[in-house]
């Protein structure tokens, strides 16, 4: 146990964010230095308020099964190295999940009964980043190569978990990935004010140091085609994200001015980091209405605060959850509760109960939205008589969610089945309907986080290497489709 009184005498410090008025005109991470070096100087207290408790249920929270009061220990008693080597035994990419993951691991800490939570996703990710400033993270190749070949179809943290794990265990691994460059939504969903594009591009160069090759500017399904694919590697891994777009087919859907957060979100930062983007899409000067409550609205909030937006408003048709957990989702669950993000400190209005009738518009452009309010009756949305009104909009967009893989193309092609929600089925080993073919991620799981995209990459990467070589010594975080105590 780290400090036998630590979660009594010292209370919990989070990592302080820079001022708004500063961090708004800029791209950079919202912490100064990032969040690992935003904490450092107190973090072997904050690691010292963990009680190593008998059952941590802090391992049930995460994902992972991240060793967390192993590595509180560590760090309280400051051996750095060794907690990086626990902390990188369950997770590929803890800088990733140490500055994005929502830390259900936290609503479930033993101290958060009575008290304030251990800062456990602060400690991890200053662990990963002294780590990473002290060039202790170095490429682990294999000692020597099965012969075995597979090919990872998507480049997201699924698709980089299952490639890097089955790099190391010896496999000859190619990642195909339709973008110009690898990462998934971690480098064109997710904004640099949340994560600098930095970490996405050394993890990939410490995994083309241990031999995993990228094929970047490959839509496989077309040129290459499913049936290729499946011929030339011995297993194929599916970890093509959750891509369907859910739409709002309202009167005036068609105006200019409405687009998805994911025609925003990835020109912005395309342009964050210097690139030139024609016809970019803006919010500078324009009332924005994001349409949809989740992470990605707060993306687009962030975004557009950083591009001059005249006003914000964020619209989310169920009822505001408060900031109490609510009595259906004790400790130590994840509870849906009314959370502040960084880009909702900066500007921004958040409506709740309301749904859109129509899009209105001038010169085929959208001006504005007619909004109702709604009420939950017997599980039914129903409009409140009268609530009827209109709000300007010069740039509507929506953060709706994602309905599953696109089907058309690769998927098609495999002919792997789907499951009663459109994703795409997978057995215990993760693999799918067709021999050899397996599935990690948002494609099989449905959208979620990166935190699962990374468990259940790990997860098929011992179900390949057992169909490979008929034995694995992979750790499997999770079984498909688990979901205790979380999101
Ligand atoms: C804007 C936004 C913000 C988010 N923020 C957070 C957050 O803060 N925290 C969090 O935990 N989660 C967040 N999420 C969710 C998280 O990003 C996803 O759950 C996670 O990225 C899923 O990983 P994945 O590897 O399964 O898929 P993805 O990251 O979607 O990667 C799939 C990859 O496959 C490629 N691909 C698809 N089809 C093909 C093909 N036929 N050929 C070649 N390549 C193909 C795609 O181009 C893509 O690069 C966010 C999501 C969005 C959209
Ligand atoms: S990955 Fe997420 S749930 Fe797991 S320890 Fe880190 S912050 Fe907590």
């Amino acid at each position: 146990m780290a400090d036998p009184r630590g979660f009594i005498t010292t209370p919990r410090q989070v990592a302080e964010r820079r001022p708004v008025e500063e961090r708004v005109n800029d791209w950079n991470e919202v912490y100064p230095g990032g969040p690992g070096r935003a904490l450092l100087p107190i973090i072997t207290e904050q690691a010292g308020r963990c009680m190593d408790c008998g059952i941590p249920f802090c391992h049930s929270g995460c994902p992972l099964g991240n060793l967390i009061p192993e590595w509180n220990d560590l760090v309280w008693r400051e051996d750095w190295d060794e907690a990086l080597d626990r902390l990188h035994a369950t997770n590929n990419f803890p800088e990733f999940t140490g500055r994005l993951c929502p830390a259900p691991c936290e609503t479930a800490c033993v101290v958060g009964i009575n008290r304030d939570a251990v800062t456990i996703k602060n400690v991890e990710v200053s662990i990963i980043d002294k780590a990473w400033d002290d060039r202790q993270v170095r490429p682990e190749p294999p000692e020597w190569l099965t012969g075995k070949t597979v090919a990872v179809v998507g480049s997201g943290p699924a698709g980089l978990a299952a490639a890097q794990q089955l790099t190391r265990a010896g496999h000859t691994v190619a990642v195909y990935e339709r973008d110009d460059k690898p990462g998934g939504l971690l480098r064109y969903g997710i904004p640099e004010f949340k994560m600098e594009k930095i970490q996405v591009d050394r993890r990939i160069d410490q995994m083309q140091r241990e031999g995993t090759v990228f094929r970047t500017g490959v839509q496989v399904g077309d040129t290459l085609t499913g049936h290729q694919l499946r011929d030339r590697y011995d297993a194929v891994v599916l970890a093509i994200g959750s891509t369907v777009r859910r739409d709002l087919p309202v009167p005036g859907r068609e105006l200019g001015g409405i687009h998805q957060a994911m025609e925003f979100l990835p020109q912005a930062n395309r342009v964050a980091l210097g690139e030139e983007v024609q016809d970019q899409i803006v919010a500078t000067d324009k009332d924005v209405i994001i349409i949809g409550g989740g992470d990605t609205g707060a993306d687009c909030l962030g975004t557009s605060v950083r591009q001059g937006a005249r006003s914000i408003t964020q619209l989310e048709i169920l009822p505001n959850p408060g900031t109490d957990r609510p009595d259906t989702q004790p400790w130590p669950t994840y509870p849906m509760i009314y959370r502040v993000s960084s880009a909702h400190e900066e500007a921004g209005d958040r409506v709740y109960s309301v749904s859109t009738k129509e899009f209105l518009g001038e010169d085929g452009q959208v001006s504005g939205l007619r909004l109702v309010e709604v009420e939950l009756v017997d599980g039914k949305f129903q409009e409140v008589d009268g609530s009827e009104r209109v709000v300007p909009a010069q740039l509507v967009l929506f953060a709706m969610g994602f309905t599953g893989p696109e089907k058309e193309g690769l998927v098609d092609q495999l002919g792997v089945e789907l499951d009663e929600r459109g994703n795409v089925k997978r057995d215990k080993k993760y693999m799918s309907s067709v021999d050899g073919v397996f599935v990690a991620g948002d494609a099989g799981r449905g959208q979620s986080l990166i935190v699962w995209a990374i468990a259940e990459g790990r997860s098929a990467a011992a179900g390949v290497d057992a169909f490979l070589t008929g034995s694995t010594n992979l750790p499997a975080p999770i079984p498909p489709n688990a979901r205790p105590l979380t999101v």
